[in-house]
């Protein structure tokens, strides 16, 4: 039963939770000539039902140009947000955005096998990369990534939007004060159910992979920011019921994480079903989310009654508003290439285990 003391310690860091988000929220915006200005790279439904709204409340990021293959597409969305015509490019202009003073940021929303060749374009232009998850198909081209943007000398950022949101932060602020014990074990799961037939992310040469590096890779997240560490061992077993939508990419991966620490962690990622929990147990209770990676609506649980409420955010405008502040102030990035790089590698040794049968020890 939830003790007097708890709910009223509970109360009172609800209160503070929403004096600061109180505070950041009338934190003065800056005027637009002085934000950090965003090209958006790919029209489609992310760009449109999230990021645009977002860069409508953000304070520091603005949204500066649009880059797209559907030329009426853009200039619609570019007339109702009050982007220049000049500014709008096609993916055969794209490298024009070098000569635009108003885009400091190339922020990448494009099918995950076009993220590598973007992000190295984007940075020979001079610009700064924010590029959507996961990072790119393979560890090579992570590499190629990672190395042309330091070559360039500008940031490279990965869309963990995760980083940014009140409840995730808390579950790693949990694990890290050990506040309910030393962990033990994680479970976590991740998974949607892609309804269009037709769409790049049931085509392996554009996807990559399939509920894994789509949904899964939160799952994987979750872990690794939870513990705070890296798995040494890992193995992952594949699951197909419909042959016919799932041809060459996985719809069901049961995967399995052992850490340094002696933490294990087991995760289902799934294209079969709506899932998103992360449930940690500890030496002396329990805590997680239920829903842990939607864009609204995060629950927060703990086993000693204390409440786990923050308000609700914008995640895709806070991600953004960070990276601005970061390539404005010159401070690295709490979600670099390298971490998106680290994600890709762990996936690789996952699909590699499904397909042989073995655990796969990292080093
Ligand atoms: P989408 O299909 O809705 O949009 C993709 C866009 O890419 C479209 O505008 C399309 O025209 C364009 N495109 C350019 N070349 C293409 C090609 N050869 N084939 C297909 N499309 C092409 O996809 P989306 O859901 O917006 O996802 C885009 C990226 O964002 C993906 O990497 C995805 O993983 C990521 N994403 C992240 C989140 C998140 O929560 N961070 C959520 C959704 C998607």
């Amino acid at each position: 039963m939830t003790s007097r003391r708890a709910l009223l310690t509970g109360a009172a860091a609800g209160t503070a939770a929403l004096a600061l988000a109180g505070r950041r929220a009338r934190a003065a915006a800056l005027a637009p000539e002085r934000r950090i200005g965003f090209a958006l790279v790919g029209i489609g439904k992310l760009t449109q039902g999230q990021l645009i709204p977002a860069l409508r409340s953000t304070k520091i990021a603005r949204l500066t140009a649009l880059v797209s293959g559907h030329a009426d597409k853009a200039k619609r969305v570019a007339a109702a947000e009050g982007v220049p015509e000049r500014s709008i490019y096609s993916y055969e202009t794209f490298d024009r955005l070098a000569d635009n003073p108003d885009v400091d940021v190339v922020y990448i929303v494009l099918p995950n096998s076009l993220h590598a060749e973007y992000t190295i374009r984007a940075a020979r232009a001079g610009k700064h990369v924010y590029c959507e998850k996961p990072m790119a198909v393979t560890t090579a081209e992570c590499d190629q990534m990672i190395a042309a943007s330091k070559k360039a000398g500008r940031q490279l950022g990965i869309g963990y939007r995760l980083h940014f949101e009140p409840y995730n932060l808390e579950l790693m602020r949990i694990a890290r004060a050990r506040e309910l014990g030393a962990l033990k074990f994680i479970a976590a799961t991740a998974g949607t159910i892609p309804v269009e037939p037709k769409q790049w992310r049931l085509d392996k040469k554009l996807a990559g992979g399939g509920s894994m590096v789509d949904i899964g890779i939160y799952a994987l997240q979750a872990v690794r920011y939870v513990t705070g560490e890296e798995p040494v061992s890992v193995s992952a077993r594949a699951t197909i019921t419909d042959r016919v939508k799932f041809k060459d990419i996985d719809e069901t991966l049961a995967f399995s994480l052992a850490f340094p620490s002696g933490v294990v962690a087991s995760c289902v990622s799934t294209y079969a079903a709506h899932v998103s929990r992360v449930d940690v147990a500890t030496d002396g209770g329990r805590f997680g989310l239920e829903p842990a990676l939607y864009y609204h609506g995060i629950k927060g649980f703990r086993s000693d009654g204390k409440p786990f409420a923050f308000p609700d955010i914008d995640q895709f405008a806070a991600e953004m508003d960070d990276f601005a502040a970061c390539v404005r102030d010159g401070k690295p990035t709490r979600v670099p290439g390298e971490e998106g790089l680290r994600d890709v590698r762990i996936i690789d040794a996952l699909y590699r285990s499904a397909a042989t049968g073995r655990d796969i020890k990292l080093t």
